[in-house]
C-alpha cells in the first residue's frame, strides 16, 4: 500500500504549502514532505513573542469576515476570534486628534473628513467602476494628485484644507498609507483599476487580544503527520528532466518526487529564475528553465515592498493626547531638522503609530520609499528616531521604546519583498493565470499568494491555492486508480 503512494514534495512551508499538505495527507494517498528553507513554518505569517504577547511581524489582518473566508472560519473554529473580530474604525473623531510634526494641532474633524474622502477615491469598487481613470492617468499616484483635490474642493470644510500650508503633509501621510497597501513607493507605478476582490464582511479582522497568526499556524500544524516538514532545506534545484523529478537542497539532501508543488514567494522566483538577477555562484532553480511565458509572468508581475515595525514602550504614550492612532503629518521644514537629516533621514517615512489593544505596544508601517535604510537600521537607531520625532510632536521628551521588533521582508533572500501588487500597464490577471498553470503533465505545480488573481497578497488567497493544487493531484490520483481498476 505504502509503495503505491505517490511522492509529493512541497517547496515552502508558508500558508500555501501547509494548506496543500493538510489536504494531501487526508486520504493517505500520498507521501508528502514539505521542504522549508528556514528553521520555522509560516513564511510571511511570522509571530514573535513580546513578554508573553504574540505579535505579528508579517500578516496581521484577516481580510473579510465571512464564511467565504476560510481563514476567518478557521480562526473562529479554533477560538481565536470570539466576537466579530472588528478591530477598530480606522480613524474616528473620538479617538484621533491630528497634530503636525511641530506639535501644532489641526482641526481633527476636518482632517478626518479629508481621510474619509481619501478612502472614497481609493476604494477598489469605485476605481473598478471608473475604468476611464486608468486611461487618463499613468498610475495611482498621478490619479490621486489630480483627482483627490477635486473631491476636497467640493466641500466647504475640506476646501479650506487645500489652501492651507499643511495640505502637503496630510496628503503625503494618506498617500503613504495607501502605498503600504499597494507595496509601491508613494503609489508611483501602481495600477489604478483594482483587480483584487474584497471578501464581504468586516474588511480588516484582527485576532482577539492574546492571539495572532502564530496561534492559527500552531493549530494547523497539529494536523500534519510528524516530520512532514523538513526545516533548513533550501531547495536549489528542481530537475524535471530526470524521471522521477529530482529536488536538491542546499545542504546536499536530494528527494525524488512524482509531483512538486512550488510555493516560494514571487520575489524569490524573480531572484532565482530571471537571468539578470542570478548572482554568479547561483544556478537556476528549474531544470529545464521555465517556459518563456512563465518567465515573462514572473518578470512582469509586481512584488510589493513595505515594512512594519513594532515598538514596545515602558508606558502608554499616546492616549493622553487622544491620538489613536497617531498620524505623522510632516511639515516640510520639520524634515529639514538637522538631527533628523543627519542621523535618521528615513524617520520622515513613518506613517502612523497605532496602539495594539491596551498594551504598550505600537505598530508603525513604512512604504517602500526608504525601506532598505529602515530595514538595515539598528533597533537602537529606530528607537532613537521614533522617540526624537514624537518628542517634537508632543513638545516634551518621549522615552525611547524599550523594544523594537521588525523583519526585513525585502532584504530576506527567502522572501525578497512582501506580496504581489498590481502595477500600471501590467496585465496582472493574465500573469497570475500563466503563473498558476501546472507544467509537464502536472509534475510541476504552482501555489502561493502570487497564483490567485482575485485574492493575491493575502493569507486566505495563499491557503486556497494550496488546496487548489492538492485537489488537482487528488483528482489525478483518483482518475489513475479508476483507470487501473
Ligand atoms: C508585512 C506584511 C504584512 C502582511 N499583512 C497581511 C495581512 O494583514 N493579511 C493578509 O491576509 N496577508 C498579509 N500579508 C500577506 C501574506 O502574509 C501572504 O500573502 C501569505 O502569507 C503568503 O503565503 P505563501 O504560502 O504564499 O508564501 P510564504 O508565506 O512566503 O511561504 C513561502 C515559504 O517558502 C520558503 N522558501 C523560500 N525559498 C525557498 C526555497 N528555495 N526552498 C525552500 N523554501 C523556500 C519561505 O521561507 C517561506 O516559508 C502580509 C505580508 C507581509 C510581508
Amino acid at each position: 500500500m505504502d509503495e503505491d503512494r505517490q511522492k509529493i514534495i512541497i517547496v515552502g512551508a508558508g500558508m500555501a504549502g501547509i494548506a496543500a499538505a493538510r489536504e494531501l495527507c487526508k486520504g493517505h494517498l500520498f507521501d508528502v514532505k514539505i521542504l522549508e528553507a528556514s528553521h520555522r513554518a509560516g513564511g510571511r505569517m511570522f509571530t514573535t513573542d513580546v513578554d508573553g504577547v504574540p505579535v505579528d511581524l508579517g500578516a496581521t489582518f484577516i481580510h473579510g469576515s465571512t464564511n467565504e473566508n476560510v481563514i476567518y472560519e478557521l480562526a473562529k473554529q479554533f477560538g481565536l476570534i470570539s466576537g466579530s473580530g472588528e478591530w477598530r474604525p480606522m480613524w474616528n473623531e473620538s479617538t484621533t486628534s491630528a497634530i503636525l510634526t511641530n506639535g501644532e494641532p489641526l482641526p481633527s474633524k476636518t482632517v478626518l473628513e479629508c481621510w474619509e474622502k481619501f478612502l472614497s477615491v481609493t476604494d477598489e469598487d469605485s476605481l473598478r467602476a471608473s475604468p476611464l481613470w486608468a486611461q487618463q492617468y499613468n498610475d495611482l499616484y498621478s490619479y490621486l494628485v489630480a483627482e483627490y483635490p477635486k473631491v476636497l474642493e467640493k466641500d466647504d470644510s475640506t476646501k479650506e484644507i487645500l489652501k492651507s500650508p499643511y495640505y502637503s503633509g496630510i496628503f503625503e501621510c494618506f498617500l503613504k498609507f495607501q502605498a503600504t497597501l499597494e507595496g509601491v513607493a508613494e503609489c508611483k507605478c501602481s495600477g489604478i483599476e483594482g483587480i483584487y476582490c474584497d471578501l464581504p464582511g468586516i474588511r480588516d479582522v484582527r485576532f482577539d487580544e492574546g492571539h495572532a497568526y502564530g496561534c492559527l499556524l500552531k493549530m494547523l500544524l497539529e494536523d500534519l503527520p510528524k516530520d512532514t516538514i523538513l526545516y533548513s532545506r533550501e531547495v536549489v534545484s528542481i530537475n524535471t528532466e530526470s524521471n522521477p523529478t529530482m529536488v536538491k537542497c542546499k545542504n546536499g539532501d536530494q528527494f525524488e518526487a512524482d509531483h512538486v508543488i512550488v510555493t516560494i514567494p514571487l520575489g524569490v522566483l524573480k531572484r532565482r529564475c530571471l537571468d539578470e538577477n542570478l548572482v554568479s555562484n547561483e544556478s537556476p532553480l528549474f531544470v529545464p528553465p521555465l517556459p518563456a511565458d512563465k518567465l515573462k509572468a514572473i518578470r512582469d508581475l509586481g512584488f510589493g515592498q513595505l515594512g512594519k515595525i513594532m515598538l514596545k514602550f515602558d508606558q502608554e504614550i499616546t492616549s493622553r493626547y487622544n491620538l489613536a492612532p497617531l498620524m505623522f503629518l510632516w511639515r516640510p521644514e520639520d524634515k529639514e531638522d538637522p538631527i533628523i537629516k543627519q542621523s535618521f533621514p528615513w524617520a520622515t517615512e513613518f506613517i502612523t503609530l497605532e496602539r495594539i489593544y491596551n498594551t504598550n505596544l505600537y505598530e508603525t508601517w513604512v512604504d517602500a520609499t526608504s525601506l532598505s535604510s529602515i530595514e538595515s537600521a539598528s533597533e537602537e537607531e529606530i528607537a532613537e528616531a521614533i522617540s526624537y520625532v514624537l518628542g517634537k510632536m508632543f513638545k516634551h521628551p518621549v522615552p525611547k521604546p524599550v523594544g523594537v521588533y521588525k523583519h526585513g521582508w525585502s532584504s530576506d533572500p527567502l522572501f525578497c519583498g512582501a506580496y504581489v501588487t498590481h502595477l500600471a500597464g501590467v496585465d496582472t490577471s493574465g500573469c497570475i493565470f500563466t503563473l498558476e498553470q501546472p507544467l509537464y503533465n502536472n509534475r510541476l505545480l504552482f501555489a502561493g499568494e502570487a497564483t490567485i488573481k482575485e485574492f493575491y497578497s493575502t493569507v486566505h488567497g495563499a491557503y486556497w491555492t494550496g488546496v487548489r493544487e492538492a485537489t488537482r493531484l487528488v483528482k489525478i490520483r483518483h482518475q489513475l486508480n479508476s483507470r487501473q481498476s
